[in-house]
């Protein structure tokens, strides 16, 4: 079978002089190898054995989304990618659009442990989705555990988006700039009946999934729903610098500050749709074609 398309990977590597030697082995399969986002001509098959050759492992990344990646661009199986190194994939990235209810919708990934983190194509945004892991330490060796499920490591929550607000969750058409959200996913805009469309991840799953319902594997971690700042309704630049100076983080403010301590910095209404958003009482409207989703109070 031939398979046609892009994806892209997440590759970890155990030591700096692991990835300078990838790097080098790379340059034969890639121009321009310093810029980003070059692509090259190998496909995840022969990628694998360069990765580990180099003692590095290697993830799917934002494995739906519509242009680059493998359920989304490539194959409907992972196992035609891989084949008998199928066994060797034992980490995939759920991506923006996608959360683990949707993905525990295709079988082949019973096994196979969901992460979400960035793939590194905006540096301000690399830890907007995070994992939790359970380790004994810092170290290369304790996270591959934890990806392996393997000694009682493992990943205890995926912190992502709430896959409506992800760029890719729904079809969308690129002639009317319409999201499109029909209950079966369509090939064509109703509105307009342009073939141009953007599939989505959510309508990419339908299409492919194997399993009449999503049904996760009894050690999958809870998926922890989070709205970013700069999506909470209300939001500017501003207020966003005055909450990261008093309290540090995003995911503290996010996930852990009392209404009574956020209200004290921003005032009562953009606590409250801190609160609201965490809660998940918000209105999202879904994303697709490149766009975000859109917050509401509803
Ligand atoms: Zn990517
Ligand atoms: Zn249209």
């Amino acid at each position: 079978m031939e398979i046609n398309g892009a994806a892209h990977n997440v590759c970890f590597f155990p030591h700096l002089k692991d990835i300078k030697a990838f790097s080098k082995e790379m340059q034969k399969h890639i121009k321009n190898i310093t810029l980003s986002t070059q692509r090259s001509d190998i496909s995840g098959y022969e990628l694998i054995d360069i990765v580990e050759k180099y003692n590095g492992i290697l993830i799917p990344a934002h494995a739906f989304t519509p242009h680059k990646s493998y359920y989304g661009n490539c194959v409907d199986s992972l196992k035609d990618v891989f084949k008998e190194k199928f066994n060797k994939i034992f980490a995939l990235e759920l991506g923006l659009s996608a959360d683990t209810y949707l993905a525990d919708m295709i079988s082949e990934l019973e096994n196979i442990t969901f992460v979400t983190n960035s793939d590194a194509h905006s540096l301000p945004k690399i830890a907007r989705e995070y994992n939790k892991m359970q380790l004994e330490d810092i170290s290369f060796k304790e996270v591959v555990m934890a990806l392996k499920n393997e000694n009682g490591r493992k990943i205890l929550a995926n912190y992502g988006l709430d896959p409506k607000l992800g760029k890719y969750h729904r079809t969308y058409c690129d002639n009317c700039n319409t999201t499109i959200e029909t209950k079966e996913p369509v090939q064509k805009c109703p509105k307009c009946g342009s073939d141009k469309v953007t599939f989505g991840v959510f309508d990419r799953i339908e299409l492919i999934r194997d399993k009449k319902e999503s049904k996760s594997p009894a050690n999958r971690p809870q998926y922890i729903y989070q709205i970013p700042l700069q999506f909470v309704p209300g939001m500017g630049g501003k207020s966003i610098d005055k909450l990261l100076a008093n309290f540090g983080t995003e995911m503290t403010i996010l996930h852990k500050l009392s209404k009574d301590d956020i209200e004290a910095v921003v005032g009562e209404k953009l606590a409250e749709n801190i609160v609201r958003a965490r809660e998940g009482k918000m209105h999202i409207q879904s994303g697709g074609g490149g766009i975000y989703g859109k917050v509401s109070n509803g």
